[in-house]
């Protein structure tokens, strides 16, 4: 712990500890000072000059992010003085920038707009033509560049060259002439291509996906966790629900990173950002006993029926779980079939792609987000090698499955192994490519339907919450397995008497 100072800020006595940022010990106490080169994460360059402030005793404008805090330091961000100044940084950087606020993606969350409306609004004094680059360079496989936005203030060159370290974007040419491209012979397609869109302060860097689908200001935004891996990043979910036909009619437009600086600081991988395209696709949405005909089923009618299936399947009940089941849906699991059906064969480890690329950044080999959860409830899977030779030997009677393809385990052999069983349930938010072929469909919704909790790698809990409404009559796992634990006992009732 330093040594805590008293500086003054705007007038008033603040505390602060010794050398600690002007910006970030104004942040601190809800002072804002613009700026634009300044990331928390991404150091502190002083090259925009947006964040200037005036220190008493200083013979010109300091930049606040390259100024630490004194003791009897008396610094103003709101006089006349130090409003000049970063006006004055404002125009220099709107001198060539491009009109283009109303195509521009950024547009709505822009740095420009924002600091123009808050301190700018001068009467320019340029005259000259702007000047011109190029404006649509796809700069990878998610990313596009607009040179003619870009005010360089390099943190997306910093981003490449000290997070990811794969400097696939620099500073070229020299003067007026000076911009961002992409590195001669390179690409931005590393892991983490995505999060330069986020740390660029103006619409230079766009994503792909999201260009030009809708505007920002329809976006509801709701706090979750991606389940793209045992990481579980803090993100934000991005829904277009009133505006579904302008984003392709997917109700999520994009996903952001949420700081969090316990589990992902401020970011994300790729394949977790771009990873919602299915989140509508194929959906259960009606409760079905697909056989001998398909009909469709109230859920209470559903949770009696199935309660004396499960009753009756004794030892012959296997259960294929999934790690995308929440922490409450692991309980709720639990009380089911550990504590009620006393069931015995549980298969829940991740399928063969659901591990894949680990690194030091952030992503995790499990490609799903609450293995963890199972386990701290004592729950432990079965080997699918094992549930294969079961299914053949034909001592499955009942085959509940719950939120996973089985094609993915079992590839070829998966519709020859399930027609084994003599009754199948497939429960989750997707039909995936056996759907057709269960004898019950139960429809759960996806996690951006419901709240709960995920449990990380390393025992961190992550709560997510409701982004959208569930699609038909889905409900999230844990109701399902309340209403179906709740209807064992007429199922018990039923066979003591039969
Ligand atoms: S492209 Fe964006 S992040 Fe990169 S230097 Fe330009 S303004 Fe900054
Ligand atoms: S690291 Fe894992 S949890 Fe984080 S964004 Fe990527 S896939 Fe999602």
């Amino acid at each position: 712990m330093g040594k805590v100072v008293k500086y003054k800020l705007n007038g008033v006595e603040r505390e602060a500890l010794e050398g600690r940022l002007v910006i970030e010990a104004a942040k601190d106490v809800g002072v804002e000072i613009p700026h634009y080169c300044y990331h928390p994460a991404l150091g502190n360059p002083g090259n925009c000059r947006m964040c200037v402030v005036e220190v008493a005793g200083a013979p010109k404008p300091q930049a606040s992010c390259r100024t630490g805090v004194r003791e009897g330091m008396v610094v103003s961000s709101d006089s006349e003085a130090a409003k000049r100044a970063q006006t004055s940084a404002l125009e220099l950087h709107l001198v060539n920038h491009p009109l283009d606020c109303p195509v521009c993606d950024q547009s709505g969350e822009c740095g420009l707009q924002d600091y123009y409306m808050k301190i700018g609004r001068y009467q320019s004094s340029v005259r000259e033509d702007k000047e011109h680059k190029d404006k649509r360079i796809v700069a990878g496989p998610h990313v596009m560049l607009d040179q003619e936005r870009c005010i360089l203030c390099t943190r997306c060159t910093r981003f490449v060259d000290n997070v990811t370290k794969t400097h696939e974007l620099g500073i070229f040419g020299m003067g007026h002439s000076e911009r961002i491209d992409v590195t001669p012979g390179m690409s931005l397609d590393n892991a983490y291509s995505g999060n330069v869109v986020d740390v660029c302060p103006v619409g230079a860097l766009t994503d792909r996906d999201f260009r030009y689908k809708v505007r920002v200001w329809y976006l509801d935004k709701t706090d979750s966790i991606c389940p793209g891996c045992s990481r579980g990043c803090s993100i934000s979910v991005h829904a277009n629900t009133s505006r579904p036909w302008h984003n392709d009619g997917k109700r999520v437009a994009r996903l952001k990173p949420r700081f969090n600086p316990a589990v992902n600081g401020h970011w994300m991988c790729d394949d977790g950002r771009y990873g919602f395209s299915n989140l509508d696709a194929d959906r259960l949405g009606k409760v079905l006993r697909l056989t001998p005909q398909k009909t469709e089923l109230t859920w209470d009618a559903m949770a009696a029926e199935l309660a004396d299936v499960l009753w009756s399947a004794g030892e012959g009940l296997a259960v294929v779980a999934s790690g995308m089941l929440s922490n409450e849906d692991w309980a709720a699991y639990k009380s089911l079939f550990l504590d009620a059906l006393s069931v015995k064969r549980h298969y829940f480890a991740p399928e063969p792609d659901q591990v894949g690329a680990e690194d030091e950044l952030l992503r995790k080999r499990d490609k799903v987000p609450n293995l963890k959860g199972a386990e701290a409830l004592g729950l432990k899977s079965g080997s699918f090698g094992e549930l294969a030779e079961e299914l053949e030997a034909g001592k499955i009677k009942t085959l509940y499955v719950i939120e996973r393809d089985l094609t993915r385990i079992f590839g070829e052999r998966a519709q020859a192994l399930q027609s084994k069983a003599g009754i199948t349930i497939l429960q989750g938010p997707n039909k995936y490519a056996l759907g057709d072929s269960f004898a019950y469909r139960l429809p759960a919704t996806a996690y951006v339907e419901e709240e709960g909790c995920f449990t990380n790698f390393e025992g961190k809990i992550g709560a997510y919450k409701k982004a959208l409404a569930p699609i038909g009559d889905s409900k999230p796992d844990w109701e399902i397995f309340g209403l179906l634990q709740k209807a064992l006992s007429g199922a018990k009732q039923r066979a003591a008497a039969a």
